[in-house]
């Protein structure tokens, strides 16, 4: 068992304000797998405070962005030296299946911190421009205090995200994940102390909603980095807003994968599948709406039935297995809900629908396929967060099956399958969502912008984008005859 008694706040491990403890359980045993002090208030107002600190008068906003790059770097080469080791460590903390986890809990992260390593010696911070009136410096400068919000399905992934491009800016972060996976982020804490961090620069301060809306509020944080559901974003952005705090969302899904009707299964499902139950369908991306054009609909659904049905569930720390157990028990209890749901519904279950036979301990649920699926039902339009599959046939071609696509409170990812690559990126250019997929399993690509449209988030992670996610800018007005030198 894997347990801290200490906080890191402000750079230093420090005992907690409270005695309170989070106990992480192993989805896949029942057992508590990890404990970690359970932060209050006080804790908050400390790591804010030591972050304002460092921001107004500590060194990390004063050094290069390429100085700042090297601990990012740092951190990179020692998590690639545990791939495996944390992503155990994610899988016993969430139940994601190791062998997915491996490349996406952890080689992910080390490919976005690298990606940000390497942008702070590209990107221009300071560009001189020919205004109308004379030259004037723009100016990127760090936005100032991060309060960093992550939530449990991708935790290192999402720190990555944050972290990366806060750091890089100049920002000071205190970091709040989720309380049920502390475990990977209290070990990424200490990778970057061993990295030498200037003290004050990060805090890793684990806690639930209540603590976290009190980080959200403080005066002494600029800027709320969050990513969660829909629920919490709006008041995360509620609060914000009210405070003119700077903010951005990275919000819930419910994407459609478009086949269109010249499509090859046997090449497209190999591709859409990973991409549909990813993370025992844990995932904002995954693309849990089908849409199958009628006349082949039948087809699509015996191909998927039997695919689904082959699908390995089992305990996430076994390399063969390809569906681990949801996160907790409320979360099981939450994808049972929507399946009796689809079924009051009038939708029917192809494949799964159960718990699967011989796995008495743990939060499992068996892959599910609904077909008869019409897209006013809320197994279409509210996000489940487990593996669960809706058919939805269209008629009348593409048109409607971008309408489908867009009837949806949603928008932040999607796909399309099709023979015809030219008519797909029609199909892609009419889905308002903000990532998509075209014939490719590639849902995101660290270097091109990521983030929702509509009730999917504001602002987009990723890229350089994700950096000026941290930066304020300012033009200064230069005077006849001066050049800066940048
Ligand atoms: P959640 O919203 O319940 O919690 C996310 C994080 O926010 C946790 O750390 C939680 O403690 C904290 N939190 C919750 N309410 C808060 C509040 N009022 N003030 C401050 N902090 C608060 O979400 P979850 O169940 O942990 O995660 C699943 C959700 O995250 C899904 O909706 C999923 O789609 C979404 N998600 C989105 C992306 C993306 O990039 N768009 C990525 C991963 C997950």
């Amino acid at each position: 068992m894997k347990s801290y008694d200490r906080l890191f706040i402000g750079g230093e491990w420090v005992s907690p304000a409270s005695a309170a403890t989070i106990d992480v359980i192993n989805p896949t045993t029942e057992e508590v797998a990890g404990r970690v002090p359970d932060a209050v208030d006080a804790d908050i107002d400390r790591a804010v405070a030591c972050a304002r600190e460092a921001f107004d008068a500590g060194p990390w906003p004063r050094m290069t962005p390429v100085e700042r790059a090297a601990i990012l770097t740092k951190v990179s080469d020692a998590l690639k030296g545990e791939l495996q080791p944390m992503a155990e460590l994610i899988s016993t903390e969430m139940g994601s299946p190791v062998s997915w986890g491996t490349m996406a809990q952890v080689l992910a992260p080390t490919m976005i911190l690298d990606y940000y390593s390497g942008l702070a010696s590209t990107f221009a911070f300071d560009e001189v421009h020919n205004g109308l009136m004379g030259e004037v410096l723009v100016a990127k400068e760090p936005v100032g205090v991060v309060a960093a919000i992550s939530p449990w399905n991708v935790p290192l992934f999402i720190a990555a995200a944050k972290l990366a491009p806060a750091l890089v800016a100049g920002c000071t972060v205190v970091f709040k994940p989720a309380p049920e996976t502390p475990l990977d982020a209290f070990r990424l804490a200490e990778l970057f102390e061993q990295a030498g961090l200037p003290k004050g620069v990060l805090s890793v301060v684990a806690a639930g909603r209540e603590v976290g809306e009190h980080l959200v509020r403080h005066p002494g944080v600029d800027k709320v980095s969050f990513t969660g559901s829909t629920v919490a974003g709006k008041k995360i952005g509620a609060i914000c807003g009210e405070q003119l705090k700077r903010f951005s969302l990275e919000l819930g899904g419910k994407s459609a994968a478009i086949l269109l009707d010249d499509v090859d299964l046997s090449q497209a499902l190999p591709m859409l599948l990973p991409n549909a139950i990813m993370n025992n369908g844990e995932a904002c991306i995954a693309q849990t709406r089908i849409l199958a054009p009628r006349d082949r609909y039948q087809e699509v659904v015996d191909a998927l039935v039997e695919a689904v049905s082959k699908m390995k569930v089992g305990d996430a720390l076994d390399p063969s297995v390809e569906v681990g157990p949801l996160v907790a028990e409320r979360q099981r209890d939450r994808v049972e809900g929507y399946i009796r749901v689809g079924q009051e519904e009038g939708a029917k279950v192809a494949v799964g629908g159960g718990r699967p036979a011989g796995l008495d301990k743990g939060w499992f649920v068996e892959p599910t396929v609904f077909v008869d699926v019409d897209n006013s039902m809320r197994i279409a339009q509210e996000e489940i967060f487990g593996p669960v599959l809706a058919v939805i046939p269209y008629d009348g071609g593409d048109d409607q099956a971008v309408a489908i696509a867009n009837d949806s409170s949603y928008g932040l990812c999607g796909s399309v399958w099709t023979g015809d690559p030219e008519r797909g990126l029609g199909v892609a250019r009419a889905v308002r969502t903000g990532t998509y997929m075209l014939n490719s399993p590639i849902p995101i690509d660290f270097s091109t912008p990521f983030g929702g449209y509509k009730e999917s988030g504001i602002g987009r992670e990723f890229g350089p984008d994700g950096l000026e996610l941290f930066l304020e800018k300012k033009s200064i007005n230069l005077p006849a005859g001066f050049t800066p030198s940048v």
